[in-house]
């Protein structure tokens, strides 16, 4: 077992590790996307449209796609690098994001057309994506989804709602699943479409997050028509898709993890240079120990995350195992921020406003956007079942 990575991989981080350095602001605290306030949301999605162009510029958005399609064909190896340097450091990763989630779809699922219209703009960093997934009535399940879209000509014309649409109200586009026959089982009547979002018809209203700003939306579709063309892969079989997707954000998990390690390295440095009551805090004696069990979590992670990594470069199944990521890394973050809290004390709850806040107010961000680390890309609890269906073959509950 060689856990090195080759020369050739090292050299790629460290070119990873010098763009992130020169395209970060000195003062950057990190983006913790479900924990900012509105207008620094803003201010973040002004910065992501910058730090998107440079990322294209550098080939990084698609880096594993084929030419033809605007990407680099590098090794898989070198997209786990990416991913990991810039979650660890916190710089916008949405474009990043939409790339594997969106990107990756069209290129398995696509049309030749498809691919040429659609991939090489998000490879530029040009077009933005948001995924229309979840509904009222259909989140954990999914394939209750009752978005419908009926033949018409050469079009779908699509009526019902989505909901936790996250950036919808940035996005050009939406690859919105949708139910194209409602006589058969559930699961055997979705289908996908690729759709204009400033199509007659879609309206779209703000749902403000628990931390008090704009990320989610709700969207109402009105006898919207998309045309033919835009179906993605074929009619009633749009649940493959949808697998593919919510697999492919559940290995996401991995990135908690990257997010979550740069947290907990701050939070040493703050111990070992903060007195409280004249005692350092790195010599609490409760503090050391419950940061050596973190010290401990986050190897463990590192070290399922690389294994996994290495399995989806053999081209093994990954299913259950990016299912074990995603409770772990939103566990984690959840428990790192506790003990954030407990070590800041009431510094904790300032953030980046307040001239007393510490560490940049990253860990009332961290505290706040973890929450929903166990709900997006699908609960902990439906991981909890896919992994006891699909790793211990246990029956469906
Ligand atoms: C930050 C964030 C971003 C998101 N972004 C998007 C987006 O961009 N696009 C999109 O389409 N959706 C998005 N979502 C929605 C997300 O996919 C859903 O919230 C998620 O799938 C859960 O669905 P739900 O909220 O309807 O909860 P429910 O499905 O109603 O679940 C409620 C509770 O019941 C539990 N539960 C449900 N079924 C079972 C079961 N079979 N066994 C055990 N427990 C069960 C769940 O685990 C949960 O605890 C986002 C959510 C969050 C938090």
């Amino acid at each position: 077992m060689d856990f090195r990575f080759t020369k050739e991989e090292e050299t790629f981080r460290k070119e990873v590790q010098d763009f992130l350095a020169e395209s970060l602001p000195a003062d950057w605290v990190g983006v913790d996307p479900d924990g900012h306030h509105e207008q620094a949301i803003e201010e973040l999605h002004q910065f992501d449209l910058k730090m998107r162009r440079k990322l294209a510029a550098k080939g990084w958005l698609g880096l594993t796609w084929p030419k033809e399609y605007g990407g680099q064909e590098a090794p898989l190896m070198k997209q786990f690098i990416l991913e990991e340097e810039i979650m660890y450091r916190g710089a916008p990763w949405w474009a990043l994001s939409a790339a594997l989630m969106i990107g990756d779809s069209i290129l398995q699922f696509g049309t030749e057309e498809q691919k040429r219209r659609f991939l090489p703009p998000i490879a530029r960093g040009e077009a933005q994506w948001t995924v229309g997934m979840s509904e009222p009535n259909a989140g954990s399940d999914l394939a209750n989804l009752q978005l419908r879209a009926t033949e018409e000509g050469d079009c779908f014309v699509l009526n019902g709602q989505k909901i936790w649409q996250t950036g919808a109200h940035y996005a050009d586009w939406c690859i919105l699943y949708a139910r194209t026959d409602p006589d058969v089982p559930k699961h055997r009547g979705i289908s996908v479409f690729l759709v204009d979002l400033k199509s007659p018809g879609i309206t779209m209203r703000r749902i403000p997050s628990m931390a008090g700003h704009h990320a989610f939306n709700e969207t109402f579709y009105d006898n919207v028509r998309v045309p033919k063309e835009n179906l993605l892969g074929e009619k009633n079989k749009g649940w493959g898709v949808a697998l593919f997707a919510v697999y492919t954000e559940k290995g996401f998990g991995l990135w908690l993890l990257h997010n979550a390690r740069r947290d907990f390295e701050l939070l040493v440095e703050y111990c070992k240079e903060t007195y409280l009551n004249g005692q350092l805090l790195a010599k609490d004696h409760l503090i050391r120990d419950k940061l050596a069990q973190m010290a401990i979590e986050l190897e463990v992670g590192h070290n399922l995350g690389n294994r996994i990594n290495w399995m989806a470069i053999e081209g093994m199944p990954v299913v259950a195992q990016a299912c074990q990521l995603r409770p772990y890394g939103g566990n984690l973050a959840q428990r790192l921020a506790n003990l954030g809290m407990q070590i800041l004390g009431l510094y904790g709850q300032l953030d980046e406003k307040s001239k007393w806040a510490r560490l940049g107010g990253r860990i009332k961000h961290l505290y706040l956007g973890s929450v929903a680390m166990t709900i997006e890309g699908g609960t902990n609890e439906v991981s909890r079942n896919t992994i006891a269906r699909v790793a211990l073959g246990l029956p469906r509950g």
